[in-house]
């Protein structure tokens, strides 16, 4: 702590005169890190292409070598800065080499020209982010004992009182930040382990369920700041009896949103029971290695290495919603993708498998 966190700042009403500040956020060379700068900008209506490309220093974030370093940057996304305010805009960015080549950790490159090959089917994602709370020092889970751990789980799942539940002000903050900058953000609740939450976004067609993710990340993280708090989205944070984090994507084209859809979702699940791996590999930053940490068949998750589906089942890898099953049509649940997942590269796979036959 700085010693300046949390005091009211009196500055921040100062006019702004005839421009804005706009926010570019991109990811970083870890794939999950998110970095952002501002620039100033005439106040004006933007379009993603009527904003400006911008560069950044590739060397610091591991994205470009030292002598050769400026990385591009290129708007594609734009929300409503609930921070700032006004007309202020967060800008959601992808990353290109100075050959205007996609940086390795651009994976939205692909997933958007993907997306746009398979738009007739309308793919929609709706993706349930949950993340850990973690004191300044991002070491020590918030709001947990300094010397041992909380109870066993059982009462924090959706829990009331402050004795279940720890973080409320910053769940509740982030959702209406998500609300105000116009995310999809379709609700929240309390995790299985003290200090653990999940949000869900969506349903999201194609591309958005990526940009909107994206920044609701970002957003989750300065929110915390302000509040002394790290976000972690590490997919096991405490190993031993605790539940780990995922991203749960769930998942539909309109074939399978129509009357009798039922089959369209068997069909596309058997489509990805035939390539479990390919989409592991996909389903976190760093190739499956995070999500075995994870995905060992306890604490509602299916082995990494063995595929399944069922309805209802929370210990399968793809659970299809009993509600779903009784009016046969719907959506199904990827239950594999990690806390840290890129959501890129998760919905680019799954429509690679279930819309282009790839
Ligand atoms: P769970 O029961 O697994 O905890 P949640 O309620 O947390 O489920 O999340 C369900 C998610 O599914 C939400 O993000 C919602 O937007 C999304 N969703 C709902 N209908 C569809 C659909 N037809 N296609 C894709 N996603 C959907
Ligand atoms: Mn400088
Ligand atoms: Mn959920
Ligand atoms: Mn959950
Ligand atoms: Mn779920």
């Amino acid at each position: 702590m700085d010693g300046l966190d949390g005091l009211p700042n009196p500055f921040l009403d100062l006019p702004q005169g005839d421009n804005i500040m706009a926010m570019y956020i991109w990811i970083d060379g870890t794939g999950q890190g998110l970095r952002s700068k501002t620039r100033t900008l005439p106040n004006k209506k933007y379009t993603p292409e009527e904003l400006p490309i911008w560069n950044f220093d590739g060397s610091s974030t591991g994205q470009a070598a030292g002598e050769n370093s400026d990385v591009y940057l290129k708007p594609v996304a734009i929300f409503r800065d609930p921070f700032r305010r006004g007309d202020n805009i967060l800008v959601m960015t992808e990353t290109y080499s100075y050959e205007m080549v996609p940086n390795q950790t651009n994976k939205r490159a692909v997933c958007n020209e993907n997306m746009k090959r398979c738009e007739d089917q309308h793919p929609w994602f709706g993706i349930e982010q949950e993340y850990t709370m973690f004191d300044y020092t991002g070491k020590h889970p918030y709001g947990w004992p300094k010397n041992g751990y909380p109870g066993p789980q059982g009462p924090y799942y959706c829990g009331v009182g402050a004795d279940k539940v720890k973080g409320r002000k910053i769940v509740e903050a982030h959702y209406r930040a998500c609300m105000y900058a116009g995310i999809k953000i379709a609700g929240s609740n309390a995790e299985v382990m003290p200090s653990q939450w999940e949000y869900q976004v969506g349903p999201c067609e194609g591309i958005d369920m990526g940009d909107h993710l994206w920044v609701s990340r970002w957003i989750l993280c300065r929110i915390a700041e302000e509040f002394n708090v790290v976000i972690s989205f590490d997919p096991k944070p405490i190993p031993g009896d605790w539940n780990g984090a995922g991203c749960h994507t769930n998942i539909s084209t309109e074939a399978m949103r129509n009357e009798n859809g039922y089959d369209a979702i068997i069909a596309a699940i058997k489509l990805i029971g035939k390539k479990p791996m390919e989409h592991i590999l996909e389903y976190d930053p760093t190739g499956g290695a995070d999500n075995r940490r994870r995905l060992t068949g306890l604490h509602e998750t299916a082995s990494i290495d063995e595929f399944s589906y069922g309805v209802a089942h929370r210990g399968c890898s793809i659970r299809i919603p009993r509600s779903v099953a009784d009016e046969k049509k719907g959506y199904f649940e990827d239950r594999r993708p990690s806390s840290n997942a890129d959501p890129y590269s998760v919905t680019n796979r799954i429509v690679m498998t279930i819309c282009l036959g790839q």
